[in-house]
């Protein structure tokens, strides 16, 4: 890995990296089938990711011909971490077992152990022989959307795909290790004013968010909408609300202290709910939902902004939907990519049908949305949500902080990066767009 990192550091020429030895092994963080069951009968905040995300040695893959192999400078702990290194709502074994049966080379993936992992920036060390675009030495973001691009349903929309996976979720050789196997169409341009770890927090959140919102195939949003983001500091609420205010929209951002009400102040979100001070009561008890408290929630966004929100951004699930439902305008949409709170959902279909709503189902991105996601990130017109930076030794603990929403933003972890702030190749852009903007959310974690 030495060799590696000095021909990444030296911005060595593609023959260089040619030339490189690749490794027969690598670190990555692993969770392993043998231990898919050691949370049973545990509640599912007490399932610790500390104890099921292991940093082990595991052999490097070969790569397919339309894969590539890159040295992971930088990933990050995404919720899929979460719900990965709990086993929930099902153990991601089954996935790499189902997609083994699909090719020969697909066969690899099915292993005792899974390197998890949705998100990279790092640089290309080898490309499969029908890889047209990429080579090594080019430094890459990677996208987590996994698709058959010769199966006819991947195209139109790639996600819609019978086959689509969420790689380092549902496929193995995932994004938290020194090297990475992926698809060559997954492979995105790296921004050059950030840093390995500022690049490598994006890509899937940032995409979701895109899709969700700004997209065709999401809630396309307006100029002047109203849009509710609940979580509106999280992973996903982050790039949300930029995308609201870059669009000419109004974002009512919900969250749950007076610090992350504070980030949303500084992003430029006026209207803003803390959900922890108001205290909402959406459900009585498990099965009774509290129609006073949907109107509550409904009144207070109409005491920020004069009006009902045009679109809803949903992900909490379970404990919010029903309100979600509920507050958005009429003709109005709610898009919802999750259910972190619980998935069997609930809501008043009268206040559906009579007020004509809309509801879209969204997940992850295609190619084109993400790249489209992306650009906007190499601009400097949307700004990275890293908060903090672990070591790829402490994923285990990175995860259980997003596990217990003891976070902001997004949390990067440093692969083969020696160190933060490294891999800024272009300072220029870097100051033009300011300091203040890129780091806002690293600075209001220290
Ligand atoms: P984060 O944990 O980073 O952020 C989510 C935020 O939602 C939290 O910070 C919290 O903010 C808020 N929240 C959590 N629980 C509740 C609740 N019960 N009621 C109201 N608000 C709540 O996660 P992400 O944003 O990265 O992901 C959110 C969900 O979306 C996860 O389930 C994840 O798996 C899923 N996801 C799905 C994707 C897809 O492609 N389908 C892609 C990315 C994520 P606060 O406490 O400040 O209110």
């Amino acid at each position: 890995m030495e060799k590696i990192l000095e021909a990444i550091a030296a911005n060595a020429e593609t023959k260089a990296f040619e030339s490189l030895t690749i490794p027969n092994s690598y670190r990555g963080a692993v969770i392993r089938k043998d231990e898919a069951e050691m949370f049973v009968g545990i509640k599912s905040a007490e399932k610790d990711p500390r104890k099921s995300v292991h940093i082990g040695e595991v052999r490097t893959p070969e790569i397919a011909p339309d894969e590539a192999l890159i040295a992971v400078m930088a990933s990050s702990i995404n919720f899929n971490t979460v719900w990965s290194s709990i086993f929930e709502p099902i153990s991601t074994f089954g996935s790499l077992s189902r997609l083994a049966r699909e090719s020969e080379l697909a066969k690899r993936h099915d292993l005792p152990y899974q390197v998890i992992g949705s998100d990279a920036s790092g640089v290309v060390l080898r490309v499969g022989s029908t890889v047209r675009n990429w080579k090594p030495g080019d430094k890459v973001t990677v996208h987590c959307n996994h698709v058959d691009d010769q199966d006819p349903t991947s195209h139109n929309d790639s996600m819609l795909g019978s086959n689509q996976r969420i790689w380092g979720y549902e496929t193995n050789f995932g994004g938290l290790a020194e090297l990475s196997v992926v698809k060559a169409n997954q492979l995105m341009p790296k921004p050059t004013h950030l840093s390995w770890e500022e690049s490598a927090v994006n890509a899937l959140c940032n995409s979701t968010s895109y899709r969700m919102l700004v997209s065709s195939n999401g809630a396309k949003m307006k100029q002047g909408d109203v849009v509710l983001i609940w979580g509106a500091t999280g992973g996903l609420g982050a790039y949300a609300t930029q995308y609201v205010l870059n669009g000419g929209g109004i974002p009512v951002g919900v969250v749950s202290s007076p610090e992350k009400a504070a980030i949303l102040r500084e992003m430029g979100c006026e209207a803003i709910i803390d959900r922890s001070a108001a205290g909402y009561k959406f459900w009585n008890d498990d099965n009774t939902h509290n129609e006073s408290e949907w109107r509550r929630l409904g009144g207070d966004i109409r005491g920020l902004v004069g009006e009902d929100p045009d679109i809803v951004f949903e992900h909490p699930g379970r404990s919010t939907f029903g309100a979600s439902m509920f507050v958005v305008k009429k003709g109005g949409t709610v898009t919802t990519c999750a259910a972190t709170s619980g998935y069997m959902l609930e809501f008043d279909n009268r206040f559906f049908w009579m007020r004509l709503k809309k509801l879209v189902g969204s997940h992850f991105a295609n190619y084109r949305e993400a790249w489209e996601a992306n650009r906007l990130i190499g601009k400097g017109m949307i700004q990275p949500a890293l908060s903090q930076v672990f070591t790829l030794d402490n994923t285990g603990e990175a995860a259980n902080q997003v596990h217990h929403n003891l976070h902001e933003g997004k949390i990067g972890v440093l692969c083969l990066a020696p160190g933060e702030g490294m891999g800024i190749d272009n300072p220029e852009l870097r100051d033009k767009i300011g300091e203040k903007k890129i780091s806002l959310f690293r600075r209001s974690s220290k």
